[in-house]
């Protein structure tokens, strides 16, 4: 079992000028078995550069802007990985705008990923912004290269942001999409739901059971790796109860009425109060 990224990956809600970040057209396309395969003590010289990468819902995957074919050949069998588990993932109405493609993009350097998506390169493995009213997902040039496990986890991760366009929708609850984004991933790669629970159980050592859902939006509230397991937790709560379809159909309908100020409403209220309860209930098991 490889160890996650000590990094975490959260999606961010930005409205960027992207009048330097003109769309290159592609120059090279892969679209089957890559010569390269990935091995995880390998050290590839990808950072220093501006890579793209577009794969559609067939899983043609065009890369750009790699220094070398052997990364080009790496980052292509990854996105290919990504979407043999994006065969697995179930979002209904959540994804119903998704065109089916997922683009990533690997900025040169620190600067570059802070510019693009307010997030601290040391920081963050990954995030994805709102590019021209497209979910976009942004690697982090300090992402660890020796993690091939952790990095198909956080592909996926951002990819559900994308599939539902968390970052360009309407702002709602983060522990919603980052809740689901984490649960679809807990439940490709059994290694995160294991190190999520870890996180989670550690925490509930030294702290009571959370009184409320997990805040990620507050300066207060539960922050990073910790938030996003708490989330997953949030979400799979709901999935347990309602089955998968209506938890999300309830989630989706929350994240929504949130950004129109209509959380007040008596059905959402009770739906928030059903949602704690179901919560609470499940992470108290697991002190
Ligand atoms: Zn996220």
């Amino acid at each position: 079992m490889a160890p996650r990224l000590p990094l975490i990956a959260l999606a961010v809600s930005l409205s960027i000028a992207f009048s330097g970040c003109a769309q290159v057209p592609p120059q090279a396309t892969a679209d089957g078995s890559p010569e390269v395969s990935p091995s995880p003590s390998e050290t590839l010289e990808i950072q220093a550069q501006d890579a793209d990468i577009l794969m559609d819902r067939n899983g043609l995957v065009t890369a750009t802007g790699f220094a070398t074919d052997e990364a080009r050949g790496v980052w292509t069998e990854r996105m290919l990985a990504l979407n043999s588990a994006l065969s697995e993932v179930r979002l209904g109405d959540l994804a119903q705008d998704w065109d089916g493609d997922i683009a990533v993009k690997l900025p040169a350097d620190a600067a570059a990923f802070l510019a693009k998506t307010g997030k601290a390169a040391d920081s963050f493995a990954a995030a994805t912004a709102c590019e021209a009213g497209k979910s976009q997902v942004y690697i982090s040039p300090e992402i660890p290269d020796d993690d091939p496990d952790g990095i198909a986890a956080v592909l996926l991760h951002e990819s559900v942001h994308v599939m539902t366009n968390s970052p360009c929708g309407e702002p709602g609850p983060q522990w919603i999409s980052e809740g689901i984004a984490e649960s679809v991933t807990a439940s490709v790669y059994s290694f995160v739901a294991g190190e999520n629970e870890e996180l989670v159980r550690a925490y509930l050592a030294d702290n009571d059971v959370p009184k409320t859902l997990p805040d990620l939006d507050a300066p207060a509230g539960v922050a990073g790796q910790l938030g996003v397991a708490l989330s997953q937790y949030a979400v799979n709560a709901a999935i347990e109860e309602l089955g998968r379809d209506k938890a999300l159909k309830m989630l989706g309908g929350l994240a929504k009425q949130e950004a129109v100020a209509a959380a007040a409403k008596p059905e959402s209220q009770k739906q928030l109060k059903d949602l704690t309860s179901w919560y609470l209930r499940l992470v108290k098991g697991l002190k």
